[in-house]
C-alpha cells in the first residue's frame, strides 16, 4: 500500500480530466491523474484493425467486467447495458468518438425560462424537472472559443458576433471569430443532403469537428479514411486529448499520470472537507493519495457511483449530497433514423469522417415555432451511416434492410450487393427533458471486475412530450430522403426505452445549494475542496452532442480554480 501527497488528484483523463491536468500544472499546482485504463498512442491506432476496435469496442469498457446496468422502470430487474457510451483509457471518449464539436445554443442554457417566455408554462410536462443553468452562454463563450482553438475544430461560422452567414449554421450562437480551421470536405452524401435540404427551404451546413481540415500545431490534416468513431486516429488528426491536452500537461513538469488505476472511493475526514482519494493500482494493490483538491472527472456513472460508494456519518446518502439530488434527472439522446437508398448515384457514405457528416439545425432547439405541436424542443438533423461506428464494414453491418427483405440469404446478399455505396441514413439527435425519477444508482446484485456495485440506471425516454417530438422529426427526416432524391425510405424501428447516446446528469449544477450537487464550476455545495465536472452538471440537455461543452465548462472550471480558489480556497461565488 502506497500513499503520496499532491496538490490535485483528477480521477479520469478523459476529456474533461485532460484538460483541467494541463491548466492547472501550468499554474504551477502538482497534480496526479488516475486512470484506469492504458495511455496508448497515434503508432497504436495504424492498420485499423476492425476486429479489436469496431468488434470487440477495445477503446470502450468492456461490459462484463466493468457492467452498467438499466431497467425501464422501478419494477423492472435491471440488466447490463451490451455496449458501453464511455472511455476507458487516457483521453477517455475523446480517443474514440466522433469528434461532433457543437456550442449550444443560447436558449439551451436557459430551456425553463424561454419555454415559459414564448408557450405558457404548461407547455413544461409536469413530471420533468427542467431547471435553467446557473450560467449563460455568453459566459461559456470565451471557453468554447479556447477549447476549438486550442483542440483544433473545423468549421464554418453561421453567426459572428450577431451578423448570420449563409453557409454556416445560422441558428448557433454568436460567435467572437471563425473556427480555426475551414470546413472538413463534404463527400456525396452531404452533397445531396446539402441540395434536398436546399429544395425544402432548409439552412444545411457541413458539421463542426474536432478533425483538422488542414494541419495544425504540428499536427497532419484528415486522410478521410473513415475510420473515426470506435477507432483512434491513426495519423492524430483527430483533437483527442491524447495528442492536445495530454502532451501539454507533461511539458509543464507537474503532472504524473498514474495509468491502469481505479478510484474506489474519495476520503474525507468529516470536517466538512475531502482529504484525498483511494484507488487499487495495476497490481491489485490498496493506495491512497492525500490531495488538496480533489476533482472527480470520470464521466457520469463513476461522477455518482464515486459519491455514493464515500458516503459518511455525515453524507449518510453519498458524499456531497445534502440536497438528496445525487444520481438525478439522468438524459441521453434520443434517435430516430430514417434509411435511404438511391437508383442513380453512389452515395459512398463510407468514407471520410462518418459521424453526422452534414447537418441542419431548423428544427432543434426553440429554432421553430412550437405552438400547438404538443412538444417543446427538438433535434440536430444530419446524414450519416446508419451506424456510426467501424468504417465500411462497421457500415455494411448496420445497414438496415427495408421492410421485406430479411437479413439472411439471398435477399439480403442481393440487397448488400446493389446498394453497399448507394445507402444513407438520415438521423435525427433529439434532446431528452430531464426527469428526476430518471437515476443512476448502485445495482444491488451486479458487481464489477473490483468488487464495486455496478451503476444502475433507471430509465425510459418513452414519454409523452419525447414520443411527439419524434413522431414530428421522424416526418421530416422523411420528407427530406425524398428531396435527397431516394427512391426507397423508410423509418428504423425504435428501441425499447434504453438511454442512446451521450449521457448526462446525475451531479446537477444549478444556482441553489438546495436542489443541485455542484456549483456553476461543477464545486461541490457541501465540499469546497471537491469538484465534480462533466455531462453529469448538466441541467439540461441539447439537441447537440456534449462535449465540446463539457470541455467549455473544464476550461472555465480550470480558469476559476487557477484565478480564484488557488489564492482563496473556499466556496467559488
Ligand atoms: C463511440 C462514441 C462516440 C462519441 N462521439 C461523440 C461526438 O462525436 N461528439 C461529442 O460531443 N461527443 C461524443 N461522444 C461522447 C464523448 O466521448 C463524451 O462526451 C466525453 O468523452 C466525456 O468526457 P468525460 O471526460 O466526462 O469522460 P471520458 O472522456 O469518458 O473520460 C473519463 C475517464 O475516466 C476514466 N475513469 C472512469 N472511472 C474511473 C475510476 N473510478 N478510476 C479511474 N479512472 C476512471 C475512464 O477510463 C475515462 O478515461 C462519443 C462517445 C462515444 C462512446
Amino acid at each position: 500500500m502506497a500513499t503520496e501527497k499532491t496538490d490535485v488528484v483528477i480521477v479520469g483523463m478523459g476529456a474533461v480530466g485532460g484538460i483541467l491536468a494541463a491548466e492547472l500544472g501550468k499554474a504551477g499546482m502538482k497534480v496526479i491523474g488516475l486512470e484506469r485504463g492504458p495511455r496508448l498512442s497515434t503508432a497504436d491506432f495504424s492498420g485499423q484493425d476492425e476486429l479489436r476496435y469496431f468488434q470487440r469496442q477495445d477503446l470502450r469498457p468492456n461490459a462484463k467486467r466493468q457492467p452498467v446496468t438499466w431497467r425501464a422502470s422501478a419494477n423492472a430487474a435491471a440488466k447490463p447495458l451490451p455496449i458501453l457510451n464511455y472511455g476507458n483509457q487516457a483521453g477517455g471518449g475523446t480517443v474514440h468518438y466522433g469528434a461532433v464539436s457543437w456550442r449550444f445554443h443560447e436558449d439551451d442554457f436557459r430551456v425553463r425560462s424561454q419555454t415559459i417566455q414564448r408557450y405558457g408554462s404548461s407547455a413544461i410536462p409536469k413530471d420533468s424537472s427542467l431547471i435553467d443553468w446557473p450560467l449563460t452562454y455568453a459566459d461559456l463563450e470565451p471557453f468554447y472559443d479556447r477549447a476549438e482553438y486550442e483542440l483544433g475544430v473545423s468549421g464554418k461560422a453561421g453567426n459572428l458576433e450577431g451578423r448570420k452567414i449563409e453557409g454556416g449554421n445560422i441558428f448557433e450562437a454568436p460567435r467572437r471569430r471563425e473556427y480555426p480551421l475551414p470546413p472538413l470536405l463534404a463527400d456525396q452524401s452531404g452533397l445531396i443532403f446539402e441540395e434536398g435540404a436546399h429544395k425544402l427551404g432548409h439552412h444545411p451546413f457541413s458539421t463542426p469537428r474536432a478533425i483538422l481540415s488542414q494541419s495544425y500545431h504540428g499536427r497532419p490534416s484528415c486522410t478521410y479514411c473513415g475510420f473515426c468513431q470506435a477507432f483512434g486516429c491513426h495519423v492524430g488528426a483527430k483533437s483527442s486529448i491524447l495528442v492536445t491536452k495530454l502532451p501539454e500537461a507533461d511539458a509543464t513538469g507537474n503532472f504524473k499520470l498514474l495509468t491502469g488505476t481505479m478510484c474506489f472511493r474519495v476520503n474525507s475526514d468529516n470536517s466538512g472537507r475531502v482529504t484525498g482519494v483511494s484507488y487499487y493500482g495495476p497490481d491489485g494493490s490498496t493506495n491512497t493519495i492525500e490531495a488538496e483538491l480533489v476533482i472527480l472527472a470520470t464521466f457520469i456513472y463513476d461522477n455518482t457511483r464515486l459519491l455514493l460508494v464515500s458516503k459518511t456519518r455525515k453524507f449518510p446518502n453519498g458524499l456531497a449530497n445534502s440536497s438528496g439530488q445525487l444520481g438525478k434527472h439522468l438524459m441521453a439522446h434520443i434517435t430516430p433514423r430514417v434509411f435511404a437508398t438511391f437508383e442513380d448515384r453512389f452515395v459512398n457514405i463510407y468514407m471520410g469522417p462518418n459521424a453526422q457528416k452534414h447537418s441542419l439545425d431548423d428544427f432543434n432547439a426553440d429554432n421553430f415555432d412550437h405552438s400547438g405541436l404538443k412538444f417543446i424542443r427538438g433535434g440536430q438533423i444530419s446524414v450519416s451511416p446508419a451506424d456510426l461506428e467501424g468504417g465500411p464494414i462497421g457500415a455494411a453491418m448496420s445497414m438496415n434492410p427495408p421492410p421485406g427483405i430479411p437479413r439472411w440469404g439471398a435477399a439480403y446478399r442481393d440487397f448488400l450487393a446493389k446498394y453497399f455505396a448507394r445507402y444513407a441514413a438520415v438521423i435525427a439527435q433529439t434532446e431528452n427533458l430531464p426527469y428526476a425519477d430518471q437515476t443512476i444508482d448502485l445495482d444491488p446484485t451486479v458487481r464489477d471486475q473490483w468488487g464495486l456495485p455496478a451503476p444502475r440506471l433507471t430509465y425510459d425516454w418513452r414519454r409523452p412530450n419525447e414520443l411527439a417530438r419524434i413522431e414530428f422529426l421522424t416526418g421530416k427526416l422523411e420528407q427530406l430522403a425524398a428531396a435527397m432524391g431516394a427512391t426507397r425510405y423508410w423509418r428504423s424501428p425504435m428501441g425499447a426505452g434504453a438511454p442512446g447516446a451521450h449521457h448526462e446528469g446525475g451531479t446537477r449544477m444549478g444556482d441553489n445549494p438546495k436542489t443541485s450537487v455542484v456549483n456553476r464550476y461543477g464545486q461541490s455545495w457541501d465540499i469546497p475542496n471537491l469538484f465534480i465536472i462533466g455531462s453529469s452538471t448538466f441541467p439540461t440537455m441539447s439537441g447537440f452532442n456534449p462535449t465540446l461543452t463539457i470541455q467549455a465548462l473544464a476550461y472555465m472550471s480550470a480558469d476559476a480554480i487557477v484565478n480564484r480558489y488557488k489564492k482563496n480556497p473556499g466556496r467559488l461565488v
